[in-house]
C-alpha cells in the first residue's frame, strides 16, 4: 500500500514538473518574440496565449467595421492594449486575409515589437488614447453619416440621449492630415471628458475599456449622427435640442443601465 502510494506521489510530482515547464515555454516564446523585435525583458510582458486571444478579437472587430459598412476597404483601424503591448490593425492588409500569424504590436512608445506588418498610419492617435487614458481599446472608422456631420458643425447637435454614453455632446476635432501627431493632439483635445469624437472631414474614433465597448460606442455615434442629418434635413423644420439638464439626468440614467454585474 505504501509502495502504491509512494508512486502516486511521484507521478503527481511529474506531472506538476510538466505543467511548470509548460509555462516556461510559454514565457519563453513570448521573451523569444520580443527579443526579435529588439525588446528585453517588458515590465509587463502578456503571455503568447493573452496576445492571441486579443489579437482574434482585434481582427473580428475590424471585420466587423467592414460588414456593418462603416468602413470600406481598409480604412479605419483598430487596437486594443495587452499588458504593456498594443496589438493594432497592420497598414493596407484587407481584414479578411488576416491571420493569426500576422499579429502586429507594439510598445507604448510606437516601437514595433510583435510583427513584421507595418503597423496603422493612424498609431499616433491610437498610442496618445493608450498613453494618456484608461483606454483598453480604440476603434477609428470613416462611417458615412458621421464623417457628413464632421464638415457641418464643430459640435453635434445633442438630438438624443445617448450622447450620454459617450460622456456628453461629441465634439469635432479641427482637420489636420492623417497620421500626424497634430490630429493626434487635435483629437485628444476633442476628447477631453468625452469617449469618442468626430474628426472633421475624415471620421470618428472612440475607446473603451473593451473592444465591443469601443465598437458600440462608435456605433452609437454613427446612428446618432444619421438621425440629426435626416430631422435636420427636413425643409422648413430644425429639430429641437436636449438641455444640458436633460442630458445630465439622462447620463446619469445610463450609468446604471445595463445588467447589474455583467
Ligand atoms: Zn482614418
Amino acid at each position: 500500500m505504501a509502495e502504491q502510494r509512494r508512486e502516486r506521489e511521484r507521478a503527481q510530482e511529474r506531472e506538476r514538473e510538466r505543467e511548470r515547464q509548460g509555462v516556461q515555454d510559454v514565457q519563453g516564446a513570448q521573451e523569444a518574440q520580443n527579443a526579435q523585435g529588439g525588446e528585453g525583458d517588458a515590465p509587463d510582458a502578456p503571455n503568447a496565449e493573452e496576445v492571441a486571444g486579443a489579437w482574434e478579437a482585434l481582427v473580428a472587430t475590424a471585420r466587423r467595421m467592414v460588414s456593418d459598412g462603416l468602413v470600406v476597404g481598409t480604412s479605419g483601424n483598430v487596437s486594443v492594449r495587452v499588458g504593456d503591448i498594443v496589438l493594432v490593425t497592420p497598414s493596407g492588409v484587407p481584414y479578411d486575409r488576416l491571420t493569426p500569424d500576422d499579429v502586429t504590436g507594439v510598445d507604448l512608445t510606437g516601437r514595433q515589437v510583435l510583427g513584421a506588418l507595418v503597423p496603422t498610419s493612424e498609431l499616433p492617435m491610437h498610442l496618445a488614447l493608450h498613453r494618456t487614458t484608461d483606454a483598453r481599446a480604440v476603434v477609428h472608422t470613416h462611417a458615412v453619416h458621421a464623417t457628413a456631420v464632421s464638415t457641418l458643425v464643430t459640435e453635434l447637435p445633442p438630438v438624443h440621449y445617448m450622447t450620454g454614453v459617450l460622456g456628453g455632446p461629441v465634439r469635432v476635432a479641427p482637420y489636420a492630415t492623417y497620421g500626424t501627431e497634430e490630429l493626434a493632439r487635435n483629437m485628444v483635445r476633442a476628447l477631453e471628458g468625452r469617449t469618442g469624437c468626430l474628426l472633421q472631414n475624415h471620421g470618428t474614433i472612440t475607446y473603451g475599456a473593451t473592444l465591443d465597448q469601443a465598437y458600440d460606442r462608435t456605433a452609437q455615434l454613427e446612428w446618432m449622427c444619421r438621425l440629426w442629418l435626416t430631422a435636420s434635413s427636413v425643409p422648413g423644420l430644425t429639430p429641437t435640442l436636449l438641455t444640458p439638464e436633460q442630458l445630465a439626468q439622462a447620463e446619469e440614467r445610463l450609468r446604471k443601465y445595463g445588467q447589474p454585474g455583467r
